[in-house]
């Protein structure tokens, strides 16, 4: 344990003048003990005695404060760090009955906060090691859970895995349940995948017209239009034609916790839950796997094997109505598109490129949406972008970065955007 007079000096100076120019320096000393990270700066002066003890090594005495402060009521702003430090303190001191108290206390909380989706995973590791709880049992219901929702989940692959993976966790294995996969290979019909059986469209056809599915979700990643076209004719054909869903391609790969992160800078409310994630297809129109429309040839760098024979191009850009027009009719042609890379030449010359990535996402909702680019104007960081910026983030919409020399040196320095 490293010396606490340090961070016990900087609570009792917040305490003194209320300096909220102290709450980072606070922070991040809280951050360096693990007991007690889940605090925050301004609980901090609340909860010193019990940091205190924390810090001195003593946590039977951190606990034995921890019940005395809670034989006051709490203040609202500090019960979140009061009762998630509890938790901490019981689980140090192995006080088993303490823990489960102060961890039911804590999804109440959150259940009065309306941060559903929290609690249910808050109640889904309580589950585990107490699965016939009574009390868990009617805080589910709290929780609003009913029947959970049946899918079924076509192709066999990476992404399917993934969607498995994200519904058997909470929040969603209390929403929805996995009855099956299906998939064409003879190979695959009739094994398991994770303990899921595999079936083929025939044998779910006669599930879904049963009633026994209630939503059919075709995982893909976008790479294969044809691939995923017949996967839906096929559907189609087998008389599946409502209900039937796919994801967005941030949902099942790496960029979930990037999305999650960026879309609750904006609407801190919303849920990046299965259900706000899923797109319904419309099976009269077609998918697309993946786009990449170029909005202007030229380029400020010269590769020798450059796809677009950039280096040769004369400047000129794509203008915004013709943009608008091809969008348009994009949007008639398919009901969704999985990837929608905007290319170039370098599309950061292009003077009116956040307002096509704002048509885009008009248009797109769902689309995985990024802007193509060298990155060597974005070295520059002369704040000339910072509008485009904005309207990236606002229309969920990334960078894809060809990190060619120079570029790839500078790669690093770009990650602050
Ligand atoms: S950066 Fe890209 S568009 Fe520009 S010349 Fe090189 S390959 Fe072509």
């Amino acid at each position: 344990m490293s010396d606490p007079s340090e961070l016990l000096e900087l609570i009792d100076k917040r305490a003194e003048s209320n300096e909220i120019s102290l709450d980072h320096l606070i922070v991040q000393r809280l951050s360096r003990e693990p007991l007690l990270a889940c605090v925050t700066a301004a609980s901090a002066v609340f909860l010193r005695e019990v940091i205190s003890a924390v810090l001195n090594d003593n946590k039977q005495a951190a606990l034995d404060e921890i019940f005395r402060l809670s034989e006051d009521e709490i203040p609202e702003e500090h019960a979140e760090s009061y009762l998630l430090l509890a938790q901490n303190l019981c689980a140090a001191c192995e006080y088993a009955d303490g823990w489960v108290m102060f961890k039911k206390n804590y999804i109440l909380y959150l259940l009065d906060k309306e941060r559903v989706d929290e609690a249910l995973v808050v109640i889904s590791d309580l589950e585990e090691v107490l699965p016939d709880d009574d009390e868990l049992k009617l805080l589910l219901e709290q929780a609003g859970v009913s029947e959970p929702i049946n899918v079924a989940v076509v192709g066999l692959n990476q992404y399917s895995e993934e969607l498995q993976r994200r519904i058997v966790r909470a929040p969603e294995k209390y929403r929805y349940k996995l009855v099956c996969f299906c998939d064409e290979k003879e190979e695959y019909v009739g094994q398991y995948l994770n303990g899921t059986m595999i079936l083929d469209i025939k044998q779910l056809a006669k599930l879904y017209r049963r009633g026994e599915v209630d939503k059919v979700i075709v995982a893909f990643s976008g790479f294969s239009t044809s691939k995923t076209s017949n996967t839906f004719r096929r559907l189609e054909r087998a008389g599946i034609t409502d209900r039937v869903f796919t994801v967005p391609p941030w949902y099942l790969d790496g960029a979930y916790d990037y999305v999650q992160y960026s879309i609750q800078q904006f609407e801190p409310e919303k849920e990046l839950s299965l259900d706000s994630a899923l797109i319904r297809a419309d099976m009269s129109r077609a998918v697309l796997g993946f786009i990449m429309p170029l909005s202007n040839m030229h380029c400020n760098y010269s590769c020798k094997s450059c796809v677009t024979a950039s280096p040769l191009a004369e400047p000129g850009f794509m203008s915004l109505a013709s943009y608008r027009r091809d969008i348009e009719r994009l949007k008639e042609l398919y009901w969704h598109i999985c990837r929608f890379r905007i290319s170039g030449g370098e599309t950061l010359l292009h003077p009116d490129i956040a307002e096509m990535v704002k048509i885009t996402r008009d248009a797109f909702p769902s689309t995985g949406l990024a802007l193509q680019t060298n990155g060597l104007l974005l070295l520059k960081n002369d704040g000339r972008f910072d509008g485009l910026f904005n309207v990236m983030r606002e229309n969920r919409c990334g960078f894809q970065i060809s990190t060619y020399k120079p570029v790839f040196y500078g790669a690093m320095s770009l990650t602050r955007f």
